[in-house]
C-alpha cells in the first residue's frame, strides 16, 4: 500500500513553496521540493564542469547526485556533496539553469526513482511542476497553483530581498516570463495541470485563503 501524496504543481513564484511547508506542518507528512533537486544539479554541473547542454554528461551525474535535506532548526537544509548550498541554489540564476537542464528527458528520467523515494508514510506534499502529471500520477490530490506574471514576480522580488539578493522587478519579471515559457513549452513533463488537479489562481488569494481552500478539498479526498 502507497502512501497518500498531495500534489503542488506550478510556475514559479505562485506560492507552492510556503504552501507545501504550511501542508506540511498541518498534516504532519513529508515534503519533497522537487525544483530544490533540479537547482542542486545545475550547481552540481557548474562545480563538475559538465556542461549545461551536455545530456549524456549530466545524466551520471543526476544518476549519482549527492544530496541530502536534513532538517535543522525547523528549517529544511540542502546538502550537496557534505556543502552546505540552501542559499547558493536560491538565486535567479540558478533557478534558470535549472530550468534549461530539466528540458532534457533522460535527466528527467535519472531523478525520477530519487523523487519518487520521497513517498513514505504517513503521506507526501510533493512540490513541483510535473508532481502530478508525471511523478505521482496516482496522487490522491492535485492542485494547480497559479498567479499572474506580475504579482510573482513581486512576490518573488520580496523573497529575494528578504534573503539579502539585490534585484530589480523589471528583471525577475522577465526572467519569469522567460523561464516558464521555457517549462511550459518543453517536449517532455511540461507544466501543465493534470486533468483532475484543482486549479485555484492565488493571484487575489492570500496563503491562509489558499491553503483553506486546499484543506477542504483535500478533506473530500483523503
Ligand atoms: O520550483 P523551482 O523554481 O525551484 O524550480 C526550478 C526549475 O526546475 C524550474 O523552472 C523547472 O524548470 C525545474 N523543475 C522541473 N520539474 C519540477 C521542479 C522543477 O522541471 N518538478
Amino acid at each position: 500500500e502507497k502512501a497518500p501524496v498531495i500534489t503542488i504543481d506550478g510556475p514559479g513564484g505562485a506560492g507552492k513553496g510556503t504552501l507545501c511547508q504550511l501542508l506540511a506542518e498541518k498534516l504532519e507528512w513529508h515534503l519533497l521540493d522537487s525544483g530544490a533537486i533540479y537547482r542542486v544539479l545545475a550547481l552540481a554541473a557548474l562545480h563538475h564542469n559538465v556542461a549545461l547542454d551536455d545530456e549524456a554528461g549530466l545524466v551520471p551525474l543526476a544518476a549519482h547526485l549527492d544530496v541530502q535535506f536534513p532538517v535543522q532548526d525547523d528549517q529544511v537544509k540542502t546538502i550537496l556533496e557534505g556543502e552546505d548550498v540552501s542559499r547558493a541554489i536560491r538565486s535567479e540564476k540558478m533557478g534558470d539553469t535549472a530550468s534549461k537542464i530539466a528540458a532534457f528527458p533522460r535527466v528527467r528520467e535519472a531523478l525520477l526513482r530519487r523523487q519518487r523515494a520521497f513517498r513514505t508514510a504517513p503521506g507526501l506534499i510533493a512540490d513541483g511542476r510535473d508532481m502530478g502529471t508525471v511523478v505521482f500520477p496516482d496522487a490522491q490530490v492535485k492542485i494547480f497553483l497559479d498567479a499572474s506574471a506580475e504579482e510573482r514576480a513581486n512576490r518573488r522580488l520580496l523573497q529575494l530581498q528578504e534573503k539579502g539578493f539585490d534585484v530589480s522587478f523589471d528583471r525577475l519579471l522577465s526572467e519569469i516570463q522567460a523561464r516558464d515559457d521555457r517549462d511550459r513549452n518543453r517536449a517532455v513533463a511540461p507544466l501543465k495541470a493534470a486533468d483532475d488537479a484543482l486549479i485555484i489562481d492565488s493571484t487575489h488569494l492570500s496563503i491562509a485563503e489558499v491553503l483553506d481552500k486546499v484543506l477542504s478539498h483535500t478533506k473530500v479526498k483523503v
